[in-house]
């Protein structure tokens, strides 16, 4: 009794994680539990193979089409664009609207003006399905409408080739020099603990001695937010100053949230 209580518990364990993490995997470890049944000679290696393949094939072929009813579609990968790491496109985190597509292949194209080879790298866009489910942790990035952008990164020479300092993209931070105001610690201060939750979403790191390249992020922030569709621009308050953005697109994103020195988020109207 006690065996098959934990076996449903690890197999709703399983189906809320991949619903979070992809939002269509959970639908699919569903399904693949319900055609194979127990019974089967062996089961197990038969559902995990079932489980690659279908989920393959949907994210593939299936769910871009889908999408498409939903008012969404992949963030056009092109010379100029590209995800940060391949987890974000195989796990469905990279659908946006057409506005906020346009939006980004004309920001990377203006940007290239400036820093030609250097693509706009994104982090966590959208999923694909139903307005009002959210990729978390980003409780906002529920409509399509958001995307999160990396910044520009620099090594000791001052080179600037895309490379990254950390595995998953977030939570390796350009923090608040002492001459500059400290939102994170004011927020810390006033309660909000998880604002610097991300500091434990790097993953690792892969570059420990890159830095935000100030000229770089600040040529990235400006193209995105020279779009007419693009609404909002959130990163840190001091990097705001710092990189000299004077546009009242960007706001500070409140204690609720969390710190924007590690990416800029973007949102179009
Ligand atoms: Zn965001």
């Amino acid at each position: 009794m006690f065996k098959k209580a934990l076996k449903i518990g690890i197999h709703i364990s399983a189906i809320i994680l991949l619903t979070v993490l992809t939002q269509i995997g959970g639908l699919i470890y569903l399904l693949t539990m319900l055609f194979i049944r127990r019974k089967v000679f062996k089961y197990r290696m038969k559902r995990g193979v079932v489980f690659v393949l279908l989920y393959g094939l949907a994210t593939a072929f299936i769910v871009p089409s889908l999408a498409s009813h939903f008012g969404r579609e992949r963030v056009a990968a092109s010379q100029l664009i590209t995800a940060h790491s391949v987890f974000y496109t195989l796990a469905n985190r990279n659908y946006v609207t057409p506005a906020l597509n346009i939006a980004l292949e004309k920001s990377a194209v203006d940007f290239q003006r400036k820093y030609p080879g250097i693509k706009l790298v994104y982090l966590d866009a959208n999923f694909p399905f139903i307005d009002g489910f959210p990729l978390l942790p980003h409780l906002s990035h529920s409509d399509g409408k958001k995307i999160d952008i990396s910044f520009v990164y620099e090594d000791d020479l001052g080179n600037t080739n895309n490379l990254k300092p950390g595995i998953s993209g977030y939570g390796i931070y350009a923090g608040p020099k002492i001459s500059e105001v400290n939102q994170p610690a004011a927020c810390k201060n006033k309660g909000y603990w998880h604002y610097g939750f991300t500091q434990y979403l790097t993953l690792g790191t892969i570059h420990e001695n890159l830095s935000i390249s100030e000229e770089g992020t600040r040529a990235l922030s400006l193209s995105l937010l020279k779009q007419k569709s693009v609404s909002k621009l959130f990163i840190e308050p001091h990097l705001n100053k710092r990189l000299r953005l004077l546009n009242n697109k960007v706001r500070f994103h409140g204690c609720q949230a969390v710190r924007h020195d590690d990416h800029i988020h973007v949102q179009v109207k």
